[in-house]
């Protein structure tokens, strides 16, 4: 804890406990460009909101800010009762050192457009990665008598098996030892998706898992998610997938021009939207 920024005012009352997102003003530039002027938004746990809105209204920097993998500049985002980035003493906020970051964000998945996998690891050794590199910080952390500051080390093997656990539950339990080229896009994304899962998150975030996909792969990567949202997993979906929003959101959100301009029940918003523009952009992707 060195250096203090205030990004909002602090002393805020606390998140509410069944709140596992909560974001509150937040703004974002770049250089001079406001990207993000001014977001609330709230996720229930257990709920599926749905994050809709034309290419460069700031989705996916809104998505990068929940997980501090960019820094806001103002407003203040709360991941189950934990403010992000940031720590509260008095009335004050100080930034967060880059560990304690780094641990907020191992609660956050992330699944983005392109998979990203290692190409020259299998299915099994992308989704073990992560965990394993966690135990090799854990060691680091008992050598060094620091305080760990996640809870057991797992063994090698948990690992392993909670990763094939994990393949199998994408659908993929026979493609452990197949290298991502051997694989489809999306049986890539599956992949992706059980590597986040390997870390345990209570929130997943998605950044149009679907868009980069051939268009009759797309169902069973949605499927996944479906299974996931019936699991009861907390999700933030940025997606154009309009049967998906209204199928499982439990809240759609419609962003342009980095505000909200709209939100509320998918089924309501998308029968009778309210604003011009989202009547305008429903009309090009329905
Ligand atoms: P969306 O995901 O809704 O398409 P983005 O969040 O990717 O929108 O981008 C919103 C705006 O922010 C765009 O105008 C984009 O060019 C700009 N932007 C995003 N990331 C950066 C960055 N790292 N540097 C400068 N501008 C950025
Ligand atoms: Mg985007």
């Amino acid at each position: 804890m060195t250096e203090l920024v205030i990004p909002g005012q602090a002393g805020a009352p606390e998140a509410e406990s069944d709140l596992m997102v909560r974001a509150e003003q937040v703004h974002k530039s770049f250089g001079s460009i406001e990207v993000l002027k001014g977001i609330d938004l709230e996720v229930r746990t257990g709920q599926v909101c749905c994050l809709l809105g034309p290419s460069g209204s700031g989705k996916s920097t809104f998505l990068r800010c929940i997980n501090h993998l960019e820094k806001i500049n103002a407003g203040r985002i709360w991941v189950d009762g934990e403010l992000i980035g940031y720590r509260q003493r008095g009335d004050k906020l100080y930034e967060m050192r880059e560990k304690e970051v780094a641990a907020q964000r191992r609660a956050i998945g992330m699944v983005f457009q392109r998979f990203n996998l290692f190409p020259h690891k299998t299915a099994l050794e992308n989704v073990t990665e992560a965990p394993l590199l966690v135990r090799r910080e854990k060691r680091a952390e008992v050598r060094e008598q620091a305080a760990p500051l996640l809870g057991r080390r797992e063994k090698r093997a948990e690992v392993r098996e909670r990763a094939a656990a994990l393949l199998e539950r994408v659908g993929l339990g026979d493609r452990l030892h197949s290298y991502p080229s051997q694989l489809s896009g999306g049986q890539q994304q599956r992949v992706a998706i059980a590597r986040a899962l390997a870390m345990q998150p209570k929130l997943m975030l998605f950044d149009e898992p679907t868009s980069a996909l051939d268009p009759e792969l797309v169902g069973e990567v949605l499927d996944v998610m479906k299974d996931l949202a019936r699991e009861g997993m907390t999700m933030i979906v940025v997606t154009h997938e309009i049967g998906f929003a209204r199928e499982v959101g439990d809240s759609l959100v419609f962003m342009d021009g980095g505000v909200v301009v709209e939100q509320g029940n998918p089924r309501e918003v998308i029968a009778a939207p309210q604003h011009e523009r989202t009547k305008a952009f429903l009309a090009k992707v329905l």
